[in-house]
């Protein structure tokens, strides 16, 4: 199994202080940036709200695929490989009209990275099933080119290049890393012992057929 985040890695972060509290990048989406392919934050504006009703742990949003790419955009998907693979020239980014977008999903996924380094982050909260921001489960092509979408394990581009830089990653999805991360910055938190991190779904488990 390809688990792109490590749990034990990211419960070995550094103890947050009101003075020097954790700094979490986090997918412009998820704070409400309007720079979805479609202009908008794709509904999930605020979806990290609680995690960061503390003083113990501030957000630095970002959205690669604006900064690469630019609002509104078209649909990027990799084909035949992950962010990985597109790093090391081994897989492509098309859109849904099949234009080339690996030059952009790569800038942008850079500029994320040297983002992350200058502001000192910590840990990085991104969306799963984006084509820059995945860190369990990418679109394996296009999402609208097959009758069934049809997803693979892997990282996307910009989470790839965060990766590589040292930088912990974890997925929306990753419920139970994330009720662990938050006990850690909220002492009211009572960890929930039935979370799951997405790896450990049972929608997970039967699409990929592992354990
Ligand atoms: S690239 Fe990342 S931050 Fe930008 S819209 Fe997609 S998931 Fe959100």
């Amino acid at each position: 199994m390809r688990i792109p985040h490590e749990p034990n890695a990211i419960m070995r972060l550094r103890e947050p202080t009101p003075d020097d509290p954790w700094r979490v990048l986090l997918s412009g989406c998820m704070a409400g940036l309007q720079c979805g392919v479609d202009g908008t934050d794709y509904g999930f504006g605020g979806v990290m709200d609680v995690f960061f009703a503390t003083p113990l742990a501030t957000a630095y949003p970002f959205c690669p695929e604006d900064a690469g790419l630019g609002t509104p955009r078209g649909w990027p998907d990799i084909h035949g490989g992950d962010g990985i693979d597109v790093l090391d020239g081994n897989a492509r980014v098309l859109d849904q009209d099949g234009n080339d977008q690996t030059q952009g999903m790569i800038t942008g996924a850079e500029a994320m990275t040297l983002f992350a380094k200058r502001q000192q982050i910590d840990l990085a909260i991104l969306m799963d099933m984006s084509a820059a921001c995945a860190t369990q489960v990418i679109s394996d092509g296009s999402r609208f080119t097959v009758e069934d979408r049809a997803y693979r394990m892997g990282v996307g581009v910009a989470a790839a290049s965060l990766l590589r830089a040292g930088i912990p990653v974890v997925s929306q999805r990753d419920f139970r890393s994330l009720d662990a991360l938050r006990a850690r910055v909220d002492p009211t938190h009572t960890l929930n012992p039935e979370a799951l991190d997405h790896h450990e779904t049972l929608w997970y488990l039967e699409y990929f057929g592992t354990d």
